[in-house]
């Protein structure tokens, strides 16, 4: 069976409306933004409507489509790109929001619904959803789920999982599943926590049930400039180790601080080796004695600029030089690449170091944001596309910081997902018995493998027999 049977088949009306096969639409959604992999996909859905969404699947089934579920496209680690003759389902113009509930705190949204447009929505309530990725601006929830997306914010407050009670979604054979429910915690197995972080590999999210939370009553927000990005990186686990969990601790170095001030004019110190963009929130008490131990350890550690934020409007000044950094970075090169690696916060000064020396041995420029908190690391590497060494340089690079994030003791991705990208990392990270049995897993939901072929889990992960049952270095 094919994309043609079931065009000729299901030429029906409702098909119209939804179907794309022409090549500008195809070469739009060939890929994300992960900047190394692309392929246009044979066809392209956009269902307006739950309804046409599950007859989309129902006919990719008839037809033993494969199917890729997509968002916005935002992703950075090819999780969206067509692989095996995937359709693209996309699910942008799945955009209501259904209800918020302001005494249970719970909005019902479809899987489209832009994550800011979530909480400028819950706002009148004093509501907002707390993920908080860069993206917020175009990412879906959906994407979000599916990535099981971090940000900014989700140091103090949890990343997506802990965000979402339920699920309403489209199996691989087309039925509809509903995981969870509003009134969280259900006993027995989390299928809806499996779900979450799946990248499309399970089914295509429909609808959520998301948990909303309070606006803080109190925030403190500092901009601390060093003169050694070492400085600033000790400077993040100093803070922790007083006792402070920040709501966000954000590390920029000189490099795309550059960028940003040359884009947006913020008044930023583009003279210093780094800054850290902390943030405490709570009661108005709470903020007080945190933001004297913040101070304090930026102090200890040579801090030489502190820009408190007085007011909302310089608030969003300073956030707007970490949430459009990426943007700023445009400027720079004709192409950057934007890895996600993640180490012990203790190793925080060590990868920073590390970084310094692969751009260097590769002739690269590489500007640095992390959310430090975490130790979750986001190297951007500068290069141009249109010179083949350049691009083999920006890759190699890629991989070394990565490797050397699994050698710190930390993992090659913190939040971007593993994609097509991360694939062939997780042998290193995962036992043959652990792979094995997550393939099988995955079987029992999709035994085709029609969601979403060939991503997550590398090739051949489902034939660990004989491999070790454990990683060494875990079990004495
Ligand atoms: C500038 C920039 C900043 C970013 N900052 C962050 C950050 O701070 N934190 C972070 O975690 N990520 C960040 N990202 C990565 C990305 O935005 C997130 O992974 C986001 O959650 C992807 O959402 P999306 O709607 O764009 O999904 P897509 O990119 O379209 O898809 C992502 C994955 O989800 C699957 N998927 C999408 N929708 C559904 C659905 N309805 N049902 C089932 N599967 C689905 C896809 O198959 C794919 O595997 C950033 C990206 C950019 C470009």
């Amino acid at each position: 069976m094919s994309l043609q049977s079931l065009l000729a088949e299901h030429g029906a009306e409702w098909l119209e409306e939804c179907l794309y096969l022409d090549p500008a639409h195809a070469r739009a959604y060939a890929a994300d933004a992960y900047a190394f992999d692309s392929q246009p996909p044979p066809a392209v859905f956009l269902p307006r409507t739950q309804t046409e969404l599950q007859r989309v699947v129902k006919a990719c089934v008839e037809h033993d489509l494969p199917m890729a579920p997509r968002g916005a496209g935002t992703g950075l680690s090819g999780g969206c790109v067509s692989r095996e003759g995937a359709v693209q389902i996309g699910c942008s113009r799945l955009r209501r929001i259904v209800e918020i509930d302001p005494l249970d705190r719970i909005a019902v949204v479809e899987a489209g619904v832009v994550n800011l447009e979530l909480s400028q929505e819950a706002r009148r309530w004093g509501l907002y959803f707390a993920p908080d990725p860069s993206s917020q601006i175009a990412s879906t929830v959906g994407g979000n789920f599916a990535e099981n997306a971090g940000g900014p914010h989700t140091l103090k407050y949890a990343v997506t999982r802990a965000h979402v009670l339920g699920i309403r979604m489209i199996d691989a054979e087309g039925e509809w599943v509903e995981l969870g429910g509003p009134h969280a915690p259900m006993p027995g197995g989390d299928l809806l926590g499996l779900h979450c972080g799946a990248e499309g590999t399970l089914g295509i999210v429909a609808e959520l049930i998301l948990r909303l939370s309070p606006r803080a009553r109190a925030v403190y927000t500092v901009l601390a400039a060093f003169d050694e990005a070492e400085d600033a990186a000790d400077t993040v686990a100093a803070i922790v180790a007083a006792g402070v969990v920040p709501a966000a601790m954000e590390f920029i170095d000189r490099v795309v601080l550059r960028a940003v001030e040359e884009a947006f004019e913020l008044g930023l110190p583009v003279e210093a080796g780094a800054v850290l963009l902390v943030e405490v929130e709570g009661s108005a008490a709470a903020v007080a004695a945190e933001k004297e131990r913040v101070l304090h350890e930026c102090r200890s550690h040579g801090v030489r600029q502190l820009r408190e934020a007085g007011e909302e409007r310089e608030r969003a000044r300073l956030w707007k030089a970490r949430k459009h950094a990426f943007g700023a970075l445009g400027r720079l090169a004709p192409r950057y690449a934007t890895q996600d690696g993640v180490v012990p916060r203790a190793e925080v000064p060590a990868i920073v170091r590390r970084v310094g020396e692969v751009a260097r041995a590769h002739d690269l420029t590489i500007g640095i944001v992390l959310h430090a908190g975490d130790g979750n690391l986001h190297p951007a590497i500068l290069y141009d596309d249109r010179d083949p060494r350049s691009v083999r340089a920006a890759l190699d690079a890629g991989h070394e910081i990565l490797e050397a994030c699994i050698s710190l003791g930390g993992s090659p991705t913190g939040e971007h997902g593993v994609g097509l990208e991360k694939r062939d990392f997780l042998d290193r990270l995962w036992s043959g018995y652990e792979l094995e049995q997550m393939a099988q897993l995955r079987q029992v939901f999709d035994p085709q493998e029609r969601c979403n072929p060939a991503k997550l889990l590398p090739s051949g992960a489902g034939c660990g027999e004989g491999r070790p049952r454990h990683r060494r270095g875990i079990l004495p």
